[in-house]
């Protein structure tokens, strides 16, 4: 969530209460159980429409003049879920953010598809385990399979639809939110069932295995942000550069597809090639960069992507903060300095990443404190690393913690004060050091990096 675009929405939101209510008003609001932070937001895909505050009984109204018809998203930080809009709607939520996702309630008028949707949710992460299993099976049994999935679904929406009519733009919502995912199921299958079987080439398919590609619509504007039609269309584009790659390039060096740069350059122009509608030709181009750029490169290769890059979607909304990582990436390569950044020891004390560097080998390591499974899983890790490889000092940088919650936590984990230490501005730290793993770590040698994109798993 860019931080900068909530602020701004905050400035933005007019006090227009308006006296009457009118037939095309949209009247928002709900209650939220143990809240997270003071604030609902509204967001129609990455604009804040509205941001209201909640009440001392956590509760939350917002009023809306008038509103497109469609998708929208409201966040509570750090979370956010679906609500389907239209005019004259008046909706109330309840939520406990113990379980954001399970808790969610919708009432009211525009109930139906709202409760649709996040039931739809549920289903697709719950089915998740299962149908990574359902990729062993034969590419028939494998359809068969999730197909009936789908069609239970289906069945259902058609029972809602029957009940309580669903106005068109919410009927296509809802059973987009089947059909993609059922699309995003399918498409990596040949991958999936050649990793799960341990097969040598990738599986004939049946010739009407993709046939569901028929009906991909590339240009409902409504779908941009629905999860699974998103999702599916990472996997498609993907899909069909890697057997674009396969026939046109294989005879020649039959391990581009693996080249990682010549991969991707398939990706941009299939991209540009399909997509016309423009928030989800930048969104899936930024997703190329991202994916791409944080692989780790060659500083030669990633020059010559962000150029084609350029090239091709130079007008790209998110053209600053691809520019800014593919920056960010070139002053971290091997042999360079370490960025300049400051971080805190346990007496208040300002020390430089390079200072801590200083003649020896570190291996600095990143964790929060919110997030408990992580710095438990790390903490161990560490341990291990600390035990089999004595020639590194390891530093762990503690981001996104409250200073006072940090220092508590060093004593009730009897962490080594000599060994951590706090960086007061996480924005800052995790976009110098390109902080996107979890388990990403910089190895450092006297102030210079040996390789900033190590992983305390796979590295050691
Ligand atoms: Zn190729």
């Amino acid at each position: 969530m860019d931080k900068s675009l909530l602020l701004l929405s905050f400035l933005l939101i007019s006090s227009c209460a308006t006296s009457e209510r009118q037939a095309n008003t949209v009247h928002f609001a709900g209650e939220i159980v143990n809240p997270t932070s003071d604030y609902v937001v509204l967001y129609k895909g990455d604009s804040a429409l509205d941001s209201v505050s909640l009440d001392e009984n956590n509760r939350f109204v917002m009023e809306l003049d008038s509103v497109d018809e469609g998708l929208y998203n409201f966040y509570h930080y750090p979370e956010y879920q679906y609500v389907f809009l239209e005019s004259g709607d008046s909706l109330q939520i309840r939520l406990n953010t113990h379980y954001f996702d399970e808790s969610l309630v919708f009432a009211g008028e525009g109930e139906e598809v709202n409760n649709f949707l996040i039931e739809m949710f549920l289903a697709h992460e719950k089915e998740e385990d299962l149908i990574y299993d359902l990729y062993k099976l034969e590419p028939d049994d494998f359809c068969n399979r999730i197909d009936s999935l789908s069609e239970i679904k289906l069945v259902q929406l058609e029972e809602i639809h029957q009940e309580t009519p669903l106005s068109e733009e919410a009927y296509k919502i809802a059973k987009a939110s089947i059909d993609y995912n059922t699309f995003y199921y399918k498409e990596p299958y040949p991958y999936y069932h050649k990793k799960k079987k341990g097969e040598q080439s990738m599986h004939e398919l049946p010739d009407n295995f993709y046939a569901y590609h028929n009906n991909v619509d590339f240009d409902n504007q409504e779908f941009t942000y629905l999860r699974p039609y998103y999702n599916f269309m990472k996997y498609h584009l993907g899909n069909l550069s890697y057997i674009n790659c396969k026939k046109g390039c294989m005879t020649a060096n039959s391990k581009m597809v693996k080249n990682q740069l010549h991969f991707n350059r398939h990706q941009l122009y299939m991209i540009d090639s399909l997509v016309q509608q423009e928030v989800l030709r930048d969104n899936l181009f930024r997703n190329v960069a991202f994916e791409y750029l944080l692989k780790h490169d060659s500083e030669e290769n990633i020059e010559r992507f962000i150029e084609e890059f350029h090239n091709l979607s130079g007008n790209n909304r998110h053209i600053d903060e691809i520019d800014r990582l593919y920056l960010a990436i070139k002053k971290i390569q091997p042999d360079k300095a370490l960025p300049a950044i400051s971080v805190y020891d346990a007496s208040g004390k300002q020390r430089s990443l390079d200072e801590l560097s200083k003649d020896r080998q570190v291996v600095f390591y990143f964790w929060s404190a919110p997030q408990k499974g992580h710095f438990k899983n790390i903490r161990k890790r560490v341990t291990e690393l600390k035990s089999e490889y004595p020639e590194y000092t390891f530093i762990g940088i503690n981001l996104r913690t409250d200073l006072g919650r940090w220092k508590t936590m060093l004593d009730e984990y009897q962490l080594d004060k000599s060994e951590q230490f706090w960086a007061e501005d996480y924005e800052e730290v995790a976009h110098a050091l390109v902080v996107y793993d979890p388990f990403k770590s910089i190895i450092a040698k006297n102030g210079t990096i040996v390789d900033a994109f190590a992983n305390v798993y796979s590295s050691f």
